[in-house]
């Protein structure tokens, strides 16, 4: 074996935590990281029980798995290494080659023997190639405020020898905690809420409701083009499109402007609950946040969620402000598509100033006069289905 370029991963610390569970997360973890992959050539091997390595083939490898891995919730850690035979000499040959390629004032180095047979002692590790960085590199050895850290590891039949390291998604893979279905508007909110599902270890199935043609299509563009971008978290989504001016033409006729909002709400939580079944989902996740708007006073919460049968509704958002959601929605990414002009199908037939004390009560007397079975089939019925795929498949 001689010096090899690899990356090398570290999962997220909370899966160190998962007992009996930890093998299931950990390749879960490294199967996503797989289909990431996808395309790029990149392999990926189980090093020690939670970190991984890939091999590169060349810098622009480097660069591949730099973006690839950034999707893949259970990755903590990502640094870029050289991979040699577990003797001293290799060691301090790759730490010369590694530090040559960058210009610093100040390192350390830590050395972390997972051999215990290696003879030389961790201590005795840091010095030699301390020496020999300071010597090359001429920068000083400051253990608490260093510019890098060069990291040497040994294990029994290699070591590696790292500097920098990349911080990545963290959170639990997707596909552990099962599937949910989210209500994606194509607001600000409700793309965040699904992509915090996402870093919980959910896969998410998205619903989208659009009064087009009563409205132009803006929304349902919006929605399609949010669940493409949020499928780099999940390599594969599937989008309802559900149709919703016929089902608000209905509930028009004999709600009163004030408490449209509240009944189209129930609807849609319905819909997305019989949507879900296919997939045997295990909870609705909206973009809810408590008094941010007229349809989301505890009352209204409550009514709303009351429509839904036997899933718990997950609102991720809850307790978090609007300025904490959009710095959360830039940073993932889909903010610049959120704030696009477009029409809610919610603002349709609805006053300025909805009511936000809706009970129960008052909803099931609204709806008394409604066949909710037969509109529930039938936004089910209407739906329009798409499946994305991430990374695209090739040809
Ligand atoms: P968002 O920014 O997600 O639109 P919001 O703060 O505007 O949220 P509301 O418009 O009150 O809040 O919607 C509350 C939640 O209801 C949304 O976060 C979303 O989960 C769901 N929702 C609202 N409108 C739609 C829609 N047209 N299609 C699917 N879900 C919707
Ligand atoms: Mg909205």
């Amino acid at each position: 074996m001689g010096v090899e370029q690899v990356g090398l991963l570290r999962l997220f610390h909370e899966i160190f935590l998962k007992g009996g569970n930890r093998s299931l997360f950990v390749r879960q973890a490294l199967h996503n990281l797989r289909r990431a992959l996808q395309g790029t050539g990149l392999q990926v091997y189980p090093l020690t029980p939670l970190t991984a390595v890939v091999p590169l083939p060349s810098d622009a490898h480097w660069e591949a798995l730099r973006q690839r891995a950034s999707f893949v919730f259970g990755l903590e850690l990502l640094s870029r290494a050289y991979r040699v035979p577990p003797r001293m000499d290799a060691i301090l040959e790759a730490a010369e080659r590694l530090t040559a390629q960058r210009r610093f004032a100040s390192f350390r180095v830590t050395a972390k023997r997972q051999d215990k047979s290696f003879p030389i002692l961790s201590p005795d590790i840091e010095r030699q190639v301390g020496a020999l960085v300071q010597t090359k590199t001429g920068a000083r050895v400051d253990l608490e405020n260093y510019e890098v850290e060069v990291v040497v590891t040994v294990l029994p039949r290699q070591a590696f020898v790292s500097m920098g390291e990349e911080r990545l998604a963290g959170g639990i893979p997707v596909g552990v905690s099962g599937t949910v279905v989210a209500l994606l508007s194509g607001g600000i909110d409700s793309p965040v809420a699904s992509w915090r599902a996402m870093r919980r270890g959910c896969r998410v199935v998205f619903v989208h409701f659009h009064s087009f043609p009563l409205v132009e299509g803006t929304s349902r563009e919006k929605a399609q083009d949010l669940v493409r971008l949020l499928t780099r978290w999940q390599n594969h989504s599937i989008l309802y499109l559900v149709p919703f001016a016929e089902i608000q033409k209905r509930i028009i006729l004999t709600v009163p402007p004030s408490h449209r909002v509240v009944l189209y709400r129930r609807f849609m939580f319905r819909i997305a609950e019989a949507l879900g079944q296919a997939h045997r989902a295990g909870a609705l996740v909206t973009g809810e946040s408590l008094a941010q708007v007229a349809s989301q006073t505890l009352t209204n919460i409550t009514t709303i969620g009351a429509a839904v049968q036997r899933l718990p509704i997950f609102r991720p958002l809850i307790g978090m402000d609007k300025q904490e959601i959009i710095a959360q929605a830039k940073q993932i990414g889909t903010y610049p598509i959120s704030i696009i002009p477009d029409q809610d199908c919610c603002s349709l037939f609805v006053p300025r100033h909805p009511s936000t004390q809706v009970t129960v009560a008052e909803a099931e007397r609204l709806e008394a006069g409604l066949d909710v079975h037969a509109l529930v089939q039938e936004g089910v019925r209407s739906a329009e289905r798409k499946e994305y795929t991430w990374p695209e498949e090739e040809p």
